[in-house]
């Protein structure tokens, strides 16, 4: 028969309860043990929560351009090595200042929040979406080719193009541009020649109309 023990260890900050953690022990543990667990697992539940914000954007929940850039050289560093490929595309929202002087900053950042999550929605989980800038968008697509990275990037462009965004009655829609680039396309380790060409692409993009994806 089962004679272990059965534990619940609530985890806590400052009285506020973090989570639960549940186990068995074949032992009877001693209350000091216990205890030490506890702060010790809090502790890094702690820390993994404060790492988590500092690298999120509060409004949008994707990654800040700080941890986007620093995870763009990671992935160069990867493809020097072992030849594992990746993708950027950088999003900007057209005529974003112009949507906000017709239906406010409110009824924007709610729609930057809907974009985001289109994007989010988009891709897969291992790809890294990020808010770059005001209303600007960077995704990084790893093990993608540039043709592969220019088929999501104009999917992600069609989702949120045919989106109907619905604010208190009111009905709006936007639209967005791209620039793709791939890491084969660069010489440079660090992240700012990669997203200088997603960016050269994306301003194209603008020139030749907006609503449209082009690849560097
Ligand atoms: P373009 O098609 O050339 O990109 O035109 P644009 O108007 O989108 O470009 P511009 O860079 O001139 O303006 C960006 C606008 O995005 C200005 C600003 O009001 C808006 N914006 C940036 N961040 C936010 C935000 O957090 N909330 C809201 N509501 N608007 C924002
Ligand atoms: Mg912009
Ligand atoms: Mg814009």
């Amino acid at each position: 028969e089962d004679r272990s023990i059965s534990y619940i260890l609530p985890l806590t900050n400052n009285g506020n309860i973090l989570g639960l953690i549940a186990f068995k022990s074949r032992q009877k543990l001693e209350m000091i043990f216990l205890e030490t667990l506890k702060q010790q697992i809090s502790m890094n539940v702690q820390n993994t929560n404060l790492y988590t914000m500092a690298i999120t954007d509060s409004m949008t929940k994707l990654y800040l351009q700080t941890y986007f850039k620093e995870r763009i050289e990671l992935e160069i560093k990867k493809y020097r090595e072992n030849n594992q490929e990746f993708s950027l595309i950088i999003l900007d929202i057209d005529h974003f200042k112009k949507f906000n002087d017709n239906y406010g900053h409110l009824v924007g950042d709610y729609v930057l929040k809907e974009v985001a999550k289109i994007i989010k929605t988009s891709v897969r989980k291992l790809d890294i979406v990020s808010r770059y800038g005001g209303e600007e968008f960077g995704v990084m697509l790893l093990g993608t080719n540039a043709e592969t990275a220019v088929l999501i990037a104009e999917r992600i462009r069609s989702n949120i193009e045919n989106k109907i965004f619905e604010h208190m009655g009111q009905e709006m829609r936007v639209t967005i541009s791209g620039g793709v680039a791939n890491v084969n396309m660069i010489k440079d380790n660090d992240s700012s020649a990669i997203i200088k060409i997603a960016d050269e692409a994306l301003y194209r993009s603008k020139n030749n109309g907006r609503n449209r994806i082009t690849l560097y």
